[in-house]
């Protein structure tokens, strides 16, 4: 059978290599970490910094297809390997991904809505950007971030100099930060596109979820989410132009904040970030769709045809919203949470995954717990 080498060993790994094995794959984790999460789960394992070129020529050799779990990755190692084996999703989506001024320019270029943005290369710069977009604004690194690391809140008064420090400390990308205009979103949601290898590029995209992040951590996803049917329509016309502009094989996540208008009452969508990888919002899809996004990413790269989306048990969206099932839910169980574990493994409609991680920290994402309905 195949190989897929897959970059990194954290639990997105993880949940690819058993979806892989599922299917009859081999999976090899390339990765630095001494105890990788995926390490348990997969075929081989490679421990060795991404820039090490002697070893990325040994994990190409063995393996047929690679993917990646996180788009912090270094690109020139990625972009090597392309050279050697097929890379999906493509390095240049990586690129894209990792760079927020970039991205948004993307998204923007496709014809949809992100919110409004300054490319900040100085404290001058900075000043600047912030009389085009006022207060509250957002002043994010431009590279590297995730988890609300390396981000302010810019409001009136505050010292800009710490600020600036602050987000753009150790960040070595040509151009180092990003003001974004603040966006006073009613929720938060996602949808996960996933594309094929095949000539006629078949595309699906996973149903809209809410998510709700506490400290800049999500900890619930909600699927569906409970927003009326335009909006759904809406989010999946926005992951097909995304996906096909960008050439998608693989799979990718469409972070978006949805705004509410205060005078009509009707609610519209702007893309907050991409993520071209499984993510932490489509965790739910393992008990609660038909084809989990992990299988969905191994069929897409491995050149299958794609899986069906529909919620569990094969109930079609249109349907499960029609008949007002109640919506799934996933928790995210973070270090601190630790405790509540065992109680999650006596409720009969929960489905618990713990990483196999190690140290319990504080906001470390440790293991989620999806619960299904009707079973309570
Ligand atoms: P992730 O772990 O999802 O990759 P990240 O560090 O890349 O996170 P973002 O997704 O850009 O960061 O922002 C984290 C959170 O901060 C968002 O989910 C949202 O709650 C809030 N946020 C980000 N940008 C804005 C904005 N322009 N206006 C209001 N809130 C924002
Ligand atoms: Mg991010
Ligand atoms: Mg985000």
């Amino acid at each position: 059978g195949s190989t897929i080498g897959i970059l990194g060993g954290g639990q997105l790994a993880r949940m690819t290599a058993i979806a892989a094995a599922q299917l009859g794959y081999k999976t090899h984790v390339y990765c630095p970490e001494p105890e990788p999460s995926a390490g348990h789960v997969s075929t081989h394992v490679t421990r060795s910094a991404y820039n090490s070129y002697a070893d990325l020529d040994r994990f190409a050799q063995k393996v047929d297809v690679i993917t990646y779990e996180f788009e912090n990755i270094m690109c020139e190692p990625v972009e090597y390997l392309s050279r050697k084996v097929a890379v999906f999703p493509d390095p240049k989506i990586l690129k894209t991904c990792q760079d927020r001024v970039l991205e948004k320019t993307f998204v923007q270029s496709c014809g949809i809505p992100t919110a409004r943005f300054e490319p900040v290369d100085s404290l001058d710069m900075l000043r600047g950007a912030i009389k085009k977009l006022g207060y509250p604004s957002i002043l994010k690194s431009n590279t590297m971030g995730y988890d609300g690391k390396g981000q302010v809140k810019i409001v009136e008064g505050m010292d800009l100099e710490q600020a600036w420090k602050t987000v753009t400390q150790n960040i070595t990308s040509s151009i180092k930060a990003i003001l974004e205009e603040y966006i006073e979103f009613e929720s938060e949601g996602s949808v996960i596109v996933a594309r094929g290898l095949d000539t006629n590029c078949e595309q699906v995209t996973y149903p809209l979820v809410q998510n709700k992040h506490k400290n800049h951590i999500l900890r619930q996803t909600i699927a569906p989410s409970p927003l009326p049917d335009y909006i759904h329509q809406e989010a999946k016309e926005i992951s097909k132009k995304i996906s096909k502009s960008i050439h998608l094989v693989g799979i990718l996540a469409i972070e978006l904040f949805i705004v509410k208008d205060k005078q009509s009452g009707n609610y519209r969508l702007l893309v907050n970030e991409l993520a071209p990888r499984p993510h932490n919002s489509g965790h739910w899809t393992i008990e609660g769709c038909a084809t989990s996004q992990f299988e969905q990413l191994v069929r897409c790269i491995c050149g299958l045809s794609l899986g069906c989306v529909d919620f569990m048990k094969r109930v079609p969206e249109q349907e499960y919203i029609s008949q007002k099932l109640q919506p799934i839910i996933m928790n995210n169980l973070l270090g601190q949470d630790v405790d509540q574990w065992e109680k999650q493994i006596h409720n009969k409609s929960s489905h618990l995954h713990i990483y196999a991680k190690g140290d319990a920290k504080e906001g470390r994402k440790m293991g989620h717990v999806t619960i299904l309905p009707g079973s309570n």
